[in-house]
């Protein structure tokens, strides 16, 4: 809890984003901001996209703007309405709330009609080489590239020609509409860039409408130009597209929004490309794209994550311009940070070993009234069931122990959690010697609150054999086994680094008020973890996923 408000009350210095922004609104270069997310709906949303999530729409909160949220919907043959609808389940998810709802494919008629004015200028010329022709003219950052043969063609005959384009006249690949800018150009973008290509393929709003789709250079900067979008905020890749960026929304003299770049967010022990995540599923490696070790926005979700935490991290890890490997740690102890404060406790035993109370009456039972959460000791309270034979982690006890262990060993006392002190007096074991029942003793007279408090050095968990409920645990664990995952040597493929250990599943015994948690976040298992209750529950079994463990060396700096 203490270190949770450190988190929250840090004063932190601007980020150079909002250096940008307040410098452009003293100046009065806008009067208030407008940001957009842009995802390709090819995939589902994950922490990389959260972190620009965060970024786009905290920005225009915290200076009173807006954001857009575009789908960047320009490749019809690998975008889909089921990618449509997650990303906005996942925005919403993370508590964000978007101005317009708008699809670059809204503007197709406009950037149409944006090409043909610069056919008609001679700014842009159909062009009848091949892929591959066109990138071998293109030449290389020393030579300079060699101009089509079919770059002096008028803008008249370049007008049919882009229309017949438009007609279905022409099969895929063999034309293309280009900018004629200057196959010279020390910056590559600029050697004549592609603004078309031919696409017999339905799209996913237009449908079959349109044979010729515009490319994403022809496309971004007029789409934030359109909706009057002040910072347009993409990943360190583009800024070499920055100079075209700039260059169609002046040649076309529209409304001028502004790109700036920040560096990806690239995590320990994750991938974050949705073309690898994509494939994982398709694959059957993972169970879909929300198993719960994927680093999607629903994986996480599916894992007990919570967008507080998630915005948490975000914030933490700041902005930067140059690129960044983050500690997977760091997300795990805002996960933990935010479950700490909020989450509700329960005991659950996971490896048990039997515990007979020879003293405790047969058929009797106490319910304990625990609390729900200890940082409210006088909140909401879960009834606990004792009676005789109760079940503890077999890690709990141990016949040789060494001095500092204290939890249960023989002639031993220990705490059992909310309730009496109790003593080892007899290991039973099997025939292989395996330790199968502790016989021991409660001393009445250390109720918790009836009783005279004497104290003793170890408090473990436990379960009432009689109301135990079975449950299944899922214990995850990282995905790949690699820190670096931009490290993959040549020779070998990502999918080498797959974790076998990454999903281990388990049964446990759980008090009964488990089953009947109402708080809709992740629950803490006490002494062991978090773990929130997942979708494959079903009556007779419910199945909780491992969010995260309890505790863990890592500090943050
Ligand atoms: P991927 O490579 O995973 O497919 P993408 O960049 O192609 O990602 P888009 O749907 O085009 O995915 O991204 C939408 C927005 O999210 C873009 O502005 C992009 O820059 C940003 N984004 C994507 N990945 C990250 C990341 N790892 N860190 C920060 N921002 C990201
Ligand atoms: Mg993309």
């Amino acid at each position: 809890m203490e270190e949770n408000k450190t988190v929250a009350e840090e004063p932190r210095k601007l980020n150079f984003l909002e250096e940008i922004i307040e410098k452009d609104l003293a100046e009065g270069k806008c009067q208030s901001i407008m940001t957009r997310f842009p995802p390709e709906p090819n995939g589902y949303l994950h922490l990389g996209h959260a972190k620009s999530i965060c970024l786009n729409f905290g920005l225009a909160e915290k200076y009173g703007g807006k954001t857009n949220l575009r789908y960047d919907d320009t490749n019809p043959t690998k975008e889909d309405t089921e990618y449509v609808d997650s990303i906005k389940e996942d925005i919403k998810w993370l508590g964000f709330q978007w101005d317009k709802e708008l699809y670059a494919s809204d503007y197709f008629d406009q950037l149409y009609e944006w090409a043909e004015d610069m056919i008609k200028r001679g700014l842009a010329y159909v062009d009848d080489e091949s892929q591959e022709e066109i990138r071998l003219h293109r030449g290389t950052v020393d030579t300079p590239g060699t101009p089509s043969p079919y770059r002096d063609r008028t803008p008249e005959e370049n007008l049919r020609l882009f229309r017949e384009m438009k007609a279905g006249k022409y099969p895929e690949g063999s034309k293309v509409l280009r900018a004629k800018i200057d196959m010279a150009h020390p910056n590559m973008m600029f050697r004549d860039p592609l603004m078309y290509r031919i696409k017999f393929a339905s799209h996913h709003r237009t449908g079959d409408k349109w044979c010729i789709y515009p490319m994403y250079d022809f496309t971004h900067g007029q789409c934030d130009s359109i909706e009057h979008i002040t910072h347009s905020i993409c990943t360190l890749e583009f800024d070499v597209h920055r100079p075209l960026y700039d260059w169609y929304i002046e040649t076309l003299g529209i409304y001028p929004s502004h790109q700036y770049e920040f560096a990806r967010l690239n995590l320990t022990y994750t991938l974050m490309s949705k073309r690898k995540l994509l494939e994982l599923v398709q694959k059957g490696l993972v169970s879909g794209w929300d198993d719960p070790r994927m680093p999607t926005l629903c994986g996480v979700r599916r894992r007990g994550y919570t967008p507080e935490a998630l915005r948490m991290f975000c914030d933490k890890i700041g902005v930067s311009k140059r690129d960044q490997l983050m500690d997977i740690q760091l997300l795990e102890w805002c996960v933990r940070q935010d479950l700490n404060a909020r989450s509700n406790r329960y005991m659950v035993v996971q490896d048990p070993v039997k515990v007979t109370i020879t003293n405790y009456p047969e058929d009797k039972v106490e319910w304990f009234d625990c609390p729900l959460n200890p940082a409210d000791p006088d909140g909401a309270k879960r009834k606990v069931p004792f009676s005789r034979t109760l079940w503890i982690e077999r890690a709990d006890f141990m016949e040789d122990a060494p001095k500092k262990f204290f939890r249960l060993r023989p002639d031993g006392e220990v705490r059992l959690k909310y309730t009496y002190i109790i003593k080892c007096n007899e290991v039973v074991k099997d025939a292989e010697g395996n330790v199968v029942e502790l016989k021991c003793t409660y001393d009445p007279t250390t109720h918790p609150t009836e009783g005279e408090w004497r104290s003793v050095k170890g408090t473990i968990h436990w379960v009432s054999d009689a109301h135990a409920k079975k449950i299944e645990i899922r214990d995850y664990d990282r995905l790949f086994t690699l820190a670096d995952m931009s490290q993959v040597p040549e020779d070998k493929d990502y999918k080498d680094f797959l974790n076998p250990e990454s999903l281990v599943v388990k049964e446990g015994l759980a008090e009964p008020a488990l089953l009947n948690d109402a708080s809709c976040i992740a629950v803490q298992f006490e002494r062991t973890g978090y773990y929130v209750l997942d979708r494959d529950s079903k009556p007779e079994k419910a199945v909780f996923n491992k969010t995260t463990s309890l505790k863990d060396s890592y500090k943050p700096e």
